[in-house]
């Protein structure tokens, strides 16, 4: 495959680590161009089950090169965490294999604090963050108030910088949350037991990838969250604080220039969704509960339980549309078998006028789902591994979606693990 970015098209949660993993055998390097630690990408396959928050999926496949693009919130701290877990199954992490962008911003202690200490003040109105400090992050890093992971590179710099930006953080910590300020001690103990780790992983990856692109090798891209939390397209304010759809992914990754050729839209057989925010095909009570125990829908990062729904057509519609999808793959399939009729959700009522297009994010909440069964197959599909193999409902439930979302569903994944795929 051509370059190519591996996106949700829902909330997130479709299995886009799971689909990563997959392609990474024709691919010699993977890059994360936006988000942070907030990420729950579970892969399984020979070497374990992982869950990945901020370390692109490909880190788990040998020779291939992973990067942190510019447009991700670099915890450092967190990110060796995460490492060190990773490296326990005895994956190896080396300079060799995994590079940061020294364009890349470094997530402060403080945006974590920041996260907490806004989401405690909103009480029952808060945004459901994961508490990553992703918000506070990004917030600062397009007021120009963070430092860079280059910045390493030039200590005396970055030690006056990051004194400015403690003062004027302590403030907003001190004056708006009544909360403890930082002190130079703190800095200085952050930078050596983090920073200095994360160093020898720094590097140019634009000058990488575009040395590696001039060569002929392909780069996979890999988003994290979906359509409908992108900051821009999705469902503001219930959004995050980046970009998740593909376009953003040349920027993101140090590389503005660069064509993605293949846009796969990942899309889970029906809908999950974490955290606050409209959720149109929403189900309830024991429907609710059953769906979630089939799917072992627990947030990977949080361990919160999922909110649950039918397929939603009209959100689906509208991410292939955001991401300019080219292709799709169906998650999550198999979790379906225990119906017998299956609800998919394929208008809104918004207002008394029934619609297909999903709607301004105010609208939403004004939105009731039309719900349309259509036949399970009831057996199981776990197993299956060619198109043809599959029952007649289970194949009719594929081309159906494929012709209500007018993008061609190329996989379909009916398990967890690597080559529980069919190719179509
Ligand atoms: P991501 O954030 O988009 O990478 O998705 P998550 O990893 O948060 O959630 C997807 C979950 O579904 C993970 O636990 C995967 O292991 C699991 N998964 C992925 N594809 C399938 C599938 O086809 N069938 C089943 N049963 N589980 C799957
Ligand atoms: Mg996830």
């Amino acid at each position: 495959m051509a370059n190519c970015a591996v996106v949700g098209i829902n909330w997130g949660d479709e299995g886009k680590g799971r689909m990563v993993d997959l392609l990474t055998d024709h691919y010699d390097i993977v890059v994360r161009y936006q988000g942070g630690g907030n990420a729950g990408h579970t892969v399984i396959n020979d070497k374990g089950k992982f869950a990945l928050h901020l370390l692109p999926s490909g880190i788990l496949r040998d020779g291939v090169v992973n990067v942190l693009g510019n447009g991700v919130a670099l915890d450092p701290e967190n990110l060796l965490k995460e490492m060190e877990q990773v490296r326990a199954n005895n994956v190896s992490i080396t300079p060799d294999n995994l590079k940061i962008s020294d364009r890349a911003s470094l997530l402060m202690p403080w945006h974590r604090d920041l996260d907490e200490l806004e989401e405690q003040r909103l009480k029952d109105k808060k945004f459901g963050s994961t508490k990553q400090g992703i918000a506070p992050f990004y917030s600062d890093k397009y007021q120009k108030k963070t430092v860079l992971a280059g910045e390493l590179n030039y200590p005396a710099e970055l030690k006056e910088h990051l004194l400015d930006l403690m003062e004027w953080k302590n403030l907003i910590l001190t004056k708006v949350y009544n909360a403890k300020p930082y002190t130079e001690e703190m800095i200085d103990a952050w930078l050596e037991e983090y920073c200095a780790k994360i160093k020898p992983y720094v590097c140019d990856t634009g000058k990488l990838l575009r040395e590696v692109s001039a060569n002929g090798k392909k780069i996979l891209f890999e988003a994290q969250l979906g359509s409908l939390r992108d900051l821009d397209f999705g469902i503001h304010p219930y959004t995050t604080s980046s970009n998740t759809t593909a376009a953003f992914a040349p920027i993101g990754s140090g590389f503005p220039g660069v064509k993605i050729d293949e846009v796969l839209g990942i899309v889970k057989a029906y809908s999950t969704c974490v955290g606050e925010g409209p959720f149109v095909s929403e189900m309830f009570g024991p429907e609710a509960d059953e769906l979630r125990e089939a799917g072992h829908e627990y947030g990977a990062k949080t361990g919160r339980p999922r909110r649950v729904g039918a397929l939603d057509l009209v959100a689906t519609r509208y991410g292939v549309n955001v991401q300019a999808a080219t292709q799709i793959a169906i998650t999550k399939l198999d979790v379906l078998s225990y119906l017998d009729k299956i609800p998919v959700c394929t208008h809104y009522v918004v207002d008394g006028t029934e619609t297909d297009e999903f709607p301004f994010p105010a609208a939403l909440s004004h939105a009731k789902p039309v719900i349309e069964y259509v036949d399970g197959w009831k057996c199981d599909i776990s197993k299956v591994k060619k198109w043809e193999d599959l029952p007649k409902a289970a194949q009719d439930y594929i081309t159906y979606i494929e012709k209500a979302i007018a993008c061609p569903i190329t996989y379909v994944s009916v398990g967890a693990e690597r080559d529980e795929i069919i190719l179509r």
